[in-house]
């Protein structure tokens, strides 16, 4: 299903694209970068369907009187009707000349590829302009890369390729340079908060925290509400605060928890990082910390330590982290930070 949730903070890709409208000449090729969960895909459903629309508003965002009617959600200040066939079934994902591909597992294989030209070496079936939408294309391998720049460097009429990616060094410079690239803002705190509390149960203070560690993306937070990140990062910093006060047995029980659960390491790093920060800012700046929520529990830790052990802790997490990304033996190099991070002032 296409995502059409409201694109938000992409004032200026919405700019170019509403330009590229009005000036009539499309493109070839686009290329949206930023991070996930920002709005590319959406953009780009969005694109399509003003480019097909049988209703476009040629201003759009204004009715015929010049008014600003309610948006639907759908026409995303691109001005398509998202009511006439067209923009409907690009909105359920069932037309036929929009084609989409994305990553089976790690790779875009070449096999996707050649379909994927397979099709567009015929006609479409009723699209003004096909569109040829490659999500997540920094994992084209190479021979599928290659096998799309033949395509690129002779485009099929009618047809306009959107690649999506990270930032534009992921994919081969003969890619990017046959595309016209717009780039797409992590979104905003205020942003996040508001798309957290309208999606999901969660109280101000909370939505401000996940905000606050999902980086600008808003599918980030999204799966941190939904993951009870929440819950997990009350238990692990509940366990941080603890390991000074309580034995050797207790503090390894703890570092083979985090073991059993490699996924979730990472995360875990970040909670526990952000939290030893916290306490450090606490003491300068306690209107900037990450954890809102839990300013009561910063106050009580920070009045237990001092914030040279604080950053003594943050460069043993530190340590610990370049170790297993080098993979270092897991178990040896949490046993050793657990007892580092027990050491009291
Ligand atoms: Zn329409």
């Amino acid at each position: 299903m296409p995502c059409f949730s409201p694109l938000v903070d992409q004032s200026r890709p919405v700019r170019l694209l509403r330009s590229v409208l009005s000036s009539g000449h499309l493109p070839h090729a686009f290329l949206f970068t930023g991070i996930d969960g920002i709005g590319k895909k959406t953009a780009a459903m969005a694109f399509a369907m003003a480019c097909n629309c049988a209703r476009r508003q040629t201003e759009p965002g204004k009715d015929a009187r010049g008014n600003c009617p309610a948006d639907d959600g759908n026409s995303l200040g691109l001005g398509a009707c998202g009511t006439c066939p067209s923009c409907k079934k690009i909105r359920s994902g069932n037309h036929p000349d929009i084609l989409s591909v994305s990553a089976s597992g790690a790779i875009i294989k070449v096999d996707q590829i050649r379909a994927l030209c397979a099709r567009l070496a015929l006609k479409p079936y009723e699209a003004r302009t096909r569109f040829a939408i490659i999500a997540e294309a920094h994992k084209l391998n190479a021979e599928a890369g290659n096998t799309l720049l033949k395509t690129l460097e002779e485009p099929p009429a009618c047809t306009v390729f959107i690649l999506t990616a990270p930032q534009a060094s992921d994919l081969l410079p003969t890619i990017v340079s046959r595309c016209q690239h717009i780039r797409f803002q992590p979104l905003s705190p205020a942003s996040l908060i508001a798309g957290i509390q309208a999606a999901h149960r969660l109280d101000a203070d909370a939505a401000a925290v996940i905000a606050a560690m999902a980086g600008g993306s808003m599918t980030r937070a999204g799966t941190m509400a939904r993951a009870n990140w929440l819950g997990r990062r009350n238990w692990i910093i509940r366990e941080l605060d603890a390991l000074p006060h309580q034995s050797v047995n207790l503090s390894l029980a703890f570092s083979e928890t985090l073991a059993k659960n490699r996924k979730w390491l990472k995360t875990a790093f970040d909670i526990m990082k952000n939290w030893l920060r916290d306490c450090v800012i606490y003491h300068y700046a306690p209107h900037r910390i990450i954890n809102q929520d839990l300013t009561d529990q910063i106050r009580k830790t920070t009045q237990q330590t001092t914030v040279p052990d604080l950053l003594k802790k943050i460069r043993a997490l530190e340590k610990a982290e370049t170790a297993i990304e080098s993979n270092a033996n897991l178990r040896l190099t949490l046993d050793a930070l657990v007892l580092a991070l027990s050491k009291g002032s």
